[in-house]
């Protein structure tokens, strides 16, 4: 249930309001929009009367919210949700970032595949240094020692970095060592409980869709983060499991919009893992963005037939500079107003 505040409504007087639904044993999310105030109601709101809170002076409207999520909705927080990554590095409400770099962590070739990816205009730096291997005995990632190598790139290129986490004790590591951004890959999508304890920290999550995770879990998901007070979600869309094998995923480009419909918060793409094909990441990279995606993640190696994971699918740092140019052209060409004719 949301309650929408009439626009001039007294501070006192919200203040009372949100200590009445907390005395009846609800949370109140105060939300302030560009010009609305409004109150989610989140709990057990059959203890509330609907026509009671639309009766109250500062109260302009009472809307029931039928949708499990609460705090990823676009009823609660009309405006886009942007993200601060960095000073200066925000994603989303416009604000579009490009996150590139190896599949994993393999070593020296990290700073070399970084620079490029930064020259070329990427904004933010990936790499797996701890990775979600379907077998047991495939590379599973450097580990903490990957970890330092992000680092050290960041430090030289003054780029964020991004990189997944699998395992709550690893999160006191990841805080030690500052990373921007962690990532929840497809396989942990519906790890609640490593969704609950990143959700106690403030770092940014890259928040991925599971293999076979409907649009409704994905936001699911991003709610078991926001409950536990991590509003610093973004969604990402990396192609789901369908019948089609030609591709080693199907990329659900109906998700962007769909998810910016119901939902404020910032959705990036990747076309990397949706393809699995590196013939087809650039013309879906450019199809995501036509599509409104507030970012792209995109896998880059400087010698892909010897990558130690997802070589198949990895673009080269010169491949990459061609589909940063055509990026700025479709970006232009999607937030261009188009000439009203009279
Ligand atoms: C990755 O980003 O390298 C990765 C493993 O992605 P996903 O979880 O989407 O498969
Ligand atoms: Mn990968």
């Amino acid at each position: 249930m949301i309650a929408i505040l009439k626009k001039n409504a007294d501070e006192n007087a919200v203040a009372h309001l949100i200590s009445w639904i907390e005395r009846k044993g609800l949370a109140a999310h105060v939300s302030r929009g560009s010009d609305e105030l409004i109150i989610g109601l989140v709990g057990d709101t059959t203890k509330i009367d609907p026509f009671l809170l639309e009766s109250m002076d500062i109260v302009e409207r009472v809307q029931r919210v039928s949708e499990p999520f609460k705090k990823a909705n676009r009823k609660f927080h009309p405006d886009d949700s942007v993200v601060e990554i960095a000073p200066g590095i925000s994603l989303g409400g416009g604000q579009f970032q490009v996150i590139a770099g190896p599949c994993s962590v393999e070593g020296e070739n990290l700073i070399r595949i970084a620079r490029r990816v930064k020259a070329a205009g990427a904004t933010m730096l990936r790499g797996g240094a701890y990775k979600p291997r379907t077998s047991p005995y495939a590379y599973q990632g450097m580990g903490p020692a990957g970890l330092d190598l992000l680092c050290e790139a960041r430090a030289e290129l003054s780029m964020p970095i991004v990189t997944e986490i699998m395992d709550p004790r690893d999160i006191p590591v990841f805080l030690e060592k500052k990373i921007d951004v962690m990532q929840i890959g497809a396989r942990n999508a519906q790890n609640f409980s490593l969704l609950r304890e990143v959700g106690k920290t403030r770092v940014p999550i890259l928040l991925k869709r599971g293999m076979s995770g409907t649009i409704d879990e994905l936001l699911m998901a991003a709610e078991y983060i926001m409950s536990e007070g991590n509003d610093r979600v973004i969604l990402c869309e990396r192609g789901i499991r369908t019948f089609e094998t030609r591709t080693r995923n199907t990329f659900d480009l109906n998700a962007v919009p769909v998810l910016h419909y119901l939902s404020h918060l910032p959705v990036v793409a990747d076309p990397s893992h949706a393809t699995g094909y590196t013939r087809y990441v650039e013309p879906m990279a450019l199809a995501a963005v036509a599509a409104g995606a507030d970012g792209l993640e995109v896998e880059v190696h400087d010698d892909p037939s010897h990558a130690w994971s997802d070589g198949a699918q990895a673009l080269t740092p010169d491949m990459f500079d061609d589909l940063m140019r055509r990026i700025a052209l479709i970006r232009a060409a999607v937030t261009e107003q188009p000439e009203v004719v009279a």
